[in-house]
C-alpha cells in the first residue's frame, strides 16, 4: 500500500484553519481533520461529567474522553460522543473557555495526537491544529503556517456567529482572541520549513488555490 499523503495547516486561533483545510481536502479529495475538535470534545465531556472545570484533573479529561471516537465522513472526520455528533456542542462559550487548559494536560495531547496520526493510515489528509507540522506530522509533504491581523481574525469569528459587529464586540472578541493566542504560545510554533501565508489581504478563495496549488508542485 503505498504511504497516505499528510497536508498541515497549523495557526493561532481563527486564522481560517479549519475552513481552508476543509475546503483544500475538498479540491484534492482528502479528509480534513481538525485537531482543535478533538481537545474541544474532550473539554465537552469532562463539562458533561464534572461541571466545575476547577475540579478537573488529567484522568478526569482522559476519562471522559474515552466516549470520543473521531469517524470519517464524506470530506472529513468528526467527533462522536456515544453515536451523536458533537459539533454544536464544542462551539460553545464554556467549551472555548476552557479548551486550553485541557490542551495543556501531556497525556491529553498524547491521546489526540495518535488519534489524529491513525486518520492517515487510510486515507490522504489535510489537518489543521497548532502543532501538526511540528510534533504531529513533522515529516508531512506540504505545511502551511496559516496568520492573520487579531481584529481581522475576531471580526471573521463574530460574522461566524452571525453576530452583529460592533465596535464594542469587535474590542471584546479580539481581547479575547489575543487571551487564548497567549494560552496557546507555546504549542504554536511554525515548522521551519513551513510556508507561512498570510491571510489578512486573502480573501478565502485565494488562500484556498494558493495551498492547493503548493500541493500539486509537490506531488
Ligand atoms: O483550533 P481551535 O481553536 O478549535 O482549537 C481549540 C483549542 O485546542 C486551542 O485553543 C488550543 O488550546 C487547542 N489546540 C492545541 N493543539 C492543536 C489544536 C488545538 O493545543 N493542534
Amino acid at each position: 500500500m503505498s504511504e497516505k499523503k499528510v497536508i498541515t495547516i497549523d495557526g493561532p486561533a481563527a486564522s481560517g484553519k479549519s475552513s481552508t483545510a476543509q475546503m483544500v481536502a475538498e479540491r484534492l479529495g482528502f479528509l480534513h481533520v481538525d485537531s482543535g475538535s478533538l481537545y474541544r470534545a474532550a473539554t465537552a465531556a469532562a463539562l458533561r461529567v464534572v461541571p466545575d472545570p476547577a475540579e478537573w484533573t488529567e484522568e478526569v479529561v482522559l476519562g471522559a474522553a474515552r466516549a470520543i471516537s473521531l469517524l470519517p465522513a464524506r470530506s472529513s472526520f468528526y467527533p462522536v460522543m456515544g453515536g451523536r455528533s458533537v459539533e454544536e456542542e464544542i462551539r460553545g462559550d464554556r467549551v472555548t473557555a476552557n479548551v486550553s487548559a485541557v490542551a495543556k494536560m501531556p497525556r491529553v495531547r498524547d491521546w489526540v495526537n495518535e488519534t489524529v496520526r491513525n486518520t492517515s493510515a487510510d486515507h490522504n489528509v489535510v489537518v489543521d491544529g497548532r502543532d501538526i507540522g511540528t510534533v504531529v506530522f513533522p515529516k508531512a509533504r506540504l505545511k502551511i503556517f496559516l496568520v492573520a491581523d487579531a481584529e481581522v481574525r475576531a471580526k471573521r469569528r463574530l460574522i461566524q456567529k452571525a453576530g452583529e459587529v460592533t465596535d464594542a464586540r469587535l474590542a471584546e472578541e479580539t481581547r479575547a482572541l489575543l487571551e487564548r493566542d497567549e494560552r496557546d504560545a507555546s504549542q504554536t510554533v511554525p515548522a521551519a520549513d513551513a510556508v507561512v501565508v498570510d491571510s489578512t489581504i486573502l480573501t478565502q478563495a485565494e488562500q484556498v488555490a494558493k495551498i492547493v496549488a503548493l500541493a500539486e508542485d509537490r506531488a
